[in-house]
């Protein structure tokens, strides 16, 4: 059976004294026995403090990024062992910022996917659409691409690591949603793609989370759409009201 996972991305927001102001409200409104698994992905430097805050919670501690290798001479970047070191077992790869901002191509997702699990390591894989191949009806293959050149080279026992989150570029921190058809319409497509491409059973027990602009007040249509089974938040989930609000929507 498929998680339904609520995941927020903090990106690049919060010093330390704000990170600890928002780990306090969190803990204050969250219930001891959410309904979905709740993780959130705080910067590089709050990761640390953040996995302490939690630890006698059910929240998980994801980072937002990692380097595709071991280790070596890369000035700057953050390794997948040094991650679990600090007990930090779960990555975002592929957000839109990632792929637009830093040009992370598939292909260098592929390797980063693969040096994840190779760790042992959970992946949040995020794909989607710019609103350019929507409006010319290139988004079911635009997805298909994403998903073959990073994902589908992977073992079928690869896949109890991988949590899907599709975001539609046009959707990210600009207020505008796709609708719970638009999305069901896209999950119902990835996960048609699972069961050809991996196999029937990593199709049903893959959670495919929507990301784009979710907020309280749209949270409960869109997760209750039969292929949606959660969501990766951004802007709603610096609030810690608004982000227990869309943990409690299922
Ligand atoms: C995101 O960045 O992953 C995201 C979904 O952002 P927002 O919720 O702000 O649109």
């Amino acid at each position: 059976m498929r998680k339904n996972i609520v995941a927020g991305n903090w990106k690049m927001n919060n010093d330390l004294a704000e990170t600890q102001e928002l780990l306090s409200k969190l803990k204050l409104q969250m219930v001891k026995e959410p309904e979905a698994t709740v993780m959130v992905a705080p910067s590089f430097t709050n990761l640390y403090p953040t996995f302490q805050a939690l630890k006698d919670t059910p929240v998980i501690v994801a980072a937002q990024n990692m380097h595709e290798s071991e280790k070596g001479a890369y000035t700057g970047e953050v390794s997948a062992s040094m991650l679990k070191s600090i007990g930090i077992n779960t990555v975002i790869i592929g957000h839109s910022e990632r792929r637009a901002y830093f040009n992370e191509t598939n292909d260098i997702l592929a390797k980063k996917v693969q040096t994840a699990i190779d760790n042992e390591m959970k992946v949040i894989f995020c794909f989607g659409e710019e609103l350019d191949d929507r409006r010319s009806n290139k988004h079911f293959d635009l997805v298909e691409t994403q998903l073959k050149e990073s994902l589908f080279q992977l073992p079928q026992s690869a896949w109890s690591k991988i949590i899907l989150a599709y975001e539609p570029v046009w959707a990210i921190g600009t207020g505008e949603t796709a609708s719970p058809e638009q999305a069901q319409e896209m999950h119902k497509h990835v996960r048609d793609l699972l069961n050809k491409n991996v196999g029937k059973e990593v199709a049903e027990n893959t959670s495919i989370l929507y990301g784009g602009s979710v907020k309280p007040n749209n949270a409960k249509e869109i997760f209750a759409k039969e292929d949606v089974d959660g969501g990766l938040i951004g802007g709603a989930s610096l609030n810690a009201v608004d982000f227990v609000a869309i943990v409690n929507s299922f």
